[in-house]
C-alpha cells in the first residue's frame, strides 16, 4: 500500500514534470538533475522564478522564488490549481499515475489551506512605512478617479451602493466632490473582483513595469501570497474571469469595497480606506502597509480640504470615522468653514499630529466616541500637545448644544460653533448615540481658562502634562553586547535582563548617539511588557534589525539563534513566548520565516 509521501518521491519526479506542465500552463526547463525552472503560473513573473527540485529527503519540491516565495509540493499544487481539498489532490495524483494500491492519508496539507476553511479575512496593518515616489501617486490617481467613474456610470448596477451612501448622508454631490468609487466584489459576473486590473490590463501586458505601482501602492493583491490572513479564500479566487498572468493572480485590493481616496495637505492621492456597502465580515479595510509602499500613518481624511481653513481658525476639528466626516463637512462647508478632519479612529498619530502643528494649531475640538478606546485617543491628544481637555459631555435631553458652548466661542478665534452643533444634534437624533464633544487647548493661557463640566455622572478628565515625548531613543551599541543567551547560567542571564531593564527604564527622550533605535512611551508603560522576562532579548533584537531594515524579518531560527548565541530551541521556545504574549507577529508557514514586532500586545486595540 502506497501513501501520499510515497508519491512526493524523486522517482516521480519526471511524470510530476509532465503532470505540472499541463496542469499549470507552464514549459520547464531543465537546469540539473533533478532540477526544473519555468515562469510562475502563481504570479506575474518575469524570470523563471518557479523552480522544482528534490530536497534532501527525497522529496519533490515547488518553490516560487518570487513574488509567492511558496514552497509546495505536488498535493499543494493540485490544491492551489483545482481549488481542491488535500484527499482529492492525492487522488488526481495517484490516478494520474495510475497507482491501484493507493491509501489516502486523512491529515491537512502543511502549506496549503482546504478551499473552504476561510471565509474574507482582515488584513493586518504592519508596521514599517516608506516612502511613496511619483509613479505610484500617479497609479493611486488613476485608480482614485476609475473606480469614482465606474461608480457614477451606472446607478443601477450599483443601487445597493448608492443607497447605503444616501443612507450615510452621501449624495452624488459628495462622491464626485471626494472622488468616492466602488471596486465590484469577487463574486461579480463581470469583472470577478479585478474591474481596475480589467481596466489597465493592455498597458499591463504590454510593459509590465507598468504594472509595478499599482502593486507597491497596494491596489491589487496576488491571489497566491501564503503571507496573508485568509490565504485560502484568495486563493480560491485565482483563475477566475480572464485568462493571463495579471487577470489569473491578482484582485483588486478593494474588491466588494466602497474606496474613500485619502489625499494629503497637497491633494494627491496617498492611499485608500474601503468599505463594503452592506454590514457583513470586515466593515472597513485600511491600505495594507508593511511590505507595500503605503504609509497610514499621515492619514488625515479631509486635510487637502481643510487646511487652509485651519490655519486660519488655529481650530481642528478631529471626527473618528468617515461617515462623521461628511456630517460635520457639510454643515461647516455651508459656512466655508470645513475645518474637520478624520483620524479614521480614535487615534492621531505623531506624523499627523506634526502636519497639523505645521499648521499652527491652538485648539483641537475633539468629537470622539466616549468609549474606552476615544476616551484613551483624547488622553494622548492633551498629554502630546501638552494641552488641556475640556469635556463638554453628551447633550442632555432637550438641551441646545449652543447654550452650552457659547462661552468658548468667542475664545477660539472667532470661530462659530453654532451650526456644528446644531448638525450635530441632528445627526445625534438618527444615530441614537451622544455626540461628544472635548476641546484640547494648548493656546494661550487667557483661552485655556474656559472649562466646563460633564453631563450626567461622568467626571471631566482635566489633564494638563507637559508636552511628552512618544518615543524612547536608545543607543545600539549600548544594547547589542547584552542582546545574548549565552551567559552560562540562569542566575547570570537574569542579571544581563536586569541590566537591560535598567538601560531601558533610562527613558531617554533625546537620541544619545549616531545609531539609535527607538521605543513607543506607551511600551514602556505596559504591563506586558514586565512578562516578557528571557523572551525581552529576542524581541529587543528583532526591534533593532526591523528598525535598521525598515522592514519585516525573514530570516530562520538558525539565523536568529547566531545572533543571539544560543540553540534553536531557545529561540523557538521565546518565540512562541512571545507570539502568545501577542509582541510578535510571525508567518512560519513560508521558508525562510517572516518576523514583525508588535509593540503593544494584541489585545490592546
Ligand atoms: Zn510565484
Amino acid at each position: 500500500m502506497k501513501t501520499y509521501k510515497d508519491l512526493k518521491s524523486v522517482s516521480y519526479i519526471e511524470p510530476g514534470i509532465h503532470f505540472a506542465e499541463k496542469l499549470l500552463d507552464v514549459q520547464f526547463t531543465r537546469t540539473g538533475k533533478n532540477r526544473y525552472s519555468a515562469f510562475c503560473p502563481f504570479h506575474a513573473d518575469t524570470k523563471d522564478s518557479f523552480r522544482v527540485y528534490s530536497d534532501g529527503k527525497d522529496e519533490v519540491k515547488f518553490h516560487c522564488f518570487g513574488g509567492c516565495k511558496g514552497n509546495w509540493d505536488i498535493y499543494d499544487i493540485i490544491m492551489i490549481r483545482n481549488k481542491c481539498s488535500f484527499k482529492e489532490a492525492q487522488r488526481t495524483w495517484a490516478d494520474y499515475l495510475d497507482i491501484k494500491d493507493f491509501k489516502v492519508f486523512d491529515g491537512k496539507s502543511k502549506s496549503v489551506p482546504e478551499p473552504d476553511e476561510e471565509p474574507e479575512p482582515e488584513d493586518s496593518v504592519g508596521f514599517i512605512e516608506p516612502e511613496l515616489d511619483q509613479e505610484i501617486i500617479a497609479a493611486l490617481d488613476e485608480s482614485a478617479r476609475f473606480y469614482n467613474e465606474l461608480l457614477l456610470s451606472d446607478e443601477d448596477r450599483f443601487k445597493d451602493v448608492y443607497a447605503y451612501l444616501r443612507r450615510r448622508g452621501v449624495g452624488t454631490d459628495l462622491i464626485r466632490r471626494f472622488n468616492i468609487g466602488y471596486a465590484p466584489p469577487y463574486s461579480d459576473k463581470q469583472c470577478y473582483g479585478r474591474a481596475l486590473i480589467y481596466q489597465f490590463l493592455p498597458r499591463f501586458e504590454k510593459d509590465y513595469t507598468l504594472f509595478r505601482p499599482f502593486f507597491k501602492g497596494g491596489m491589487v493583491r496576488l491571489l497566491n501570497d501564503p503571507s496573508v490572513k485568509g490565504y485560502g479564500y484568495y486563493l480560491q479566487q485565482i483563475n477566475n474571469g480572464k485568462s493571463g498572468a495579471f487577470s489569473s493572480n491578482y484582485g483588486d485590493y478593494f474588491a466588494g469595497r466602497m474606496v474613500f481616496p485619502i489625499y494629503n495637505i497637497e491633494a494627491q492621492v496617498v492611499g485608500f480606506t474601503g468599505r463594503r456597502p452592506n454590514n457583513r465580515g470586515v466593515r472597513w479595510l485600511k491600505q495594507k502597509t508593511g511590505e507595500s509602499a503605503i504609509s497610514t500613518k499621515s492619514w488625515l481624511y479631509g486635510i487637502d480640504k481643510a487646511h487652509r481653513h485651519i490655519k486660519h481658525y488655529r481650530t481642528v476639528i478631529l471626527v473618528e470615522g468617515i461617515f462623521d466626516y461628511f456630517v460635520f463637512y457639510k454643515l461647516l462647508q455651508d459656512q466655508d468653514k470645513p475645518i474637520v478632519v478624520s483620524t479614521m479612529g480614535s487615534r492621531l498619530t505623531g506624523e499627523a499630529r506634526s502636519i497639523l502643528k505645521g499648521l499652527g494649531i491652538e485648539h483641537f475640538i475633539v468629537a470622539y466616541d466616549w468609549d474606552e478606546a476615544g476616551r484613551k485617543g483624547i488622553a494622548r491628544i492633551a498629554s502630546e500637545v501638552g494641552g488641556r481637555v475640556h469635556y463638554l459631555g453628551g447633550m442632555a435631553e432637550g438641551q441646545d448644544p449652543y447654550d452650552k458652548l457659547k462661552p468658548v466661542i468667542s475664545a477660539i478665534s472667532g470661530f462659530s460653533l453654532k451650526h456644528l452643533m446644531a448638525g450635530a444634534k441632528k445627526a445625534q437624533e438618527k444615530t441614537d448615540k451622544p455626540v461628544n464633544v472635548h476641546i484640547i487647548s494648548s493656546g494661550k493661557p487667557e483661552h485655556r481658562d474656559v472649562v466646563f463640566e460633564a453631563t450626567g455622572n461622568e467626571t471631566a478628565p482635566f489633564l494638563n502634562k507637559e508636552t511628552e515625548s512618544s518615543e524612547y531613543y536608545y543607543s545600539t551599541d549600548d544594547f547589542l553586547p547584552l542582546l545574548t543567551y549565552n551567559h552560562g547560567n540562569k542566575p547570570m542571564l537574569d542579571k544581563t535582563i536586569e541590566q537591560i531593564i535598567k538601560l531601558l527604564e533610562a527613558r531617554p527622550t533625546k537620541p544619545q548617539s549616531a545609531s539609535i533605535f527607538t521605543i513607543p512611551v506607551k511600551f514602556l508603560q505596559n504591563e506586558g511588557y514586565a512578562d516578557l522576562g528571557a523572551a525581552l532579548i529576542l524581541w529587543l533584537r528583532l526591534v533593532i534589525e526591523q528598525q535598521k531594515r525598515k522592514r519585516i524579518i525573514r530570516e530562520t531560527d538558525e539565523t536568529l539563534a547566531g545572533w543571539l548565541n544560543t540553540s534553536r530551541a531557545t529561540i523557538s521556545n521565546y518565540k512562541s513566548r512571545l507570539k502568545d504574549l501577542g509582541f510578535l507577529n510571525i508567518k512560519t508557514d513560508v521558508r525562510p520565516q517572516r518576523l514583525s514586532v508588535r509593540y503593544f500586545p494584541r489585545q490592546e486595540h
